[in-house]
């Protein structure tokens, strides 16, 4: 099965939302608006690596955390794909 891991879709997340934070308190700070386009060149970035491996489309970071640890099928092609849950490289170093 074709795999994505969550920790890209939570960083892009996040960056998305940095990006929303940064431009509004930049319009009192401006030096925020430097931080927001840095935040918009990194979510492009991962928007970019979320894609389905089959087919290419974007996948939606929400919905990708939403199955973290479970299969669920692309929207666009129905290749089943796996989202690789946020302490999965954590677990098979403590064992
Ligand atoms: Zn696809």
């Amino acid at each position: 099965m074709k795999e994505v891991k969550a920790l890209d879709a939570l960083l892009e997340f996040v960056f998305a939302m940095a990006f929303g934070v940064c431009l509004i308190i930049g319009v009192f700070l401006w030096p925020f608006f430097i931080l927001a386009v840095v935040d918009l060149a990194a979510y492009i970035l991962w928007n970019r690596k979320l894609r389905c491996p089959s087919c290419g489309a974007s996948l939606e970071s929400f919905g990708l955390l939403k199955n973290m640890g479970k299969g669920f099928n692309c929207p666009s092609c129905g290749e089943e794909i796996f989202v690789e849950p946020l302490n999965a490289g954590r677990d098979k170093k403590d064992e």
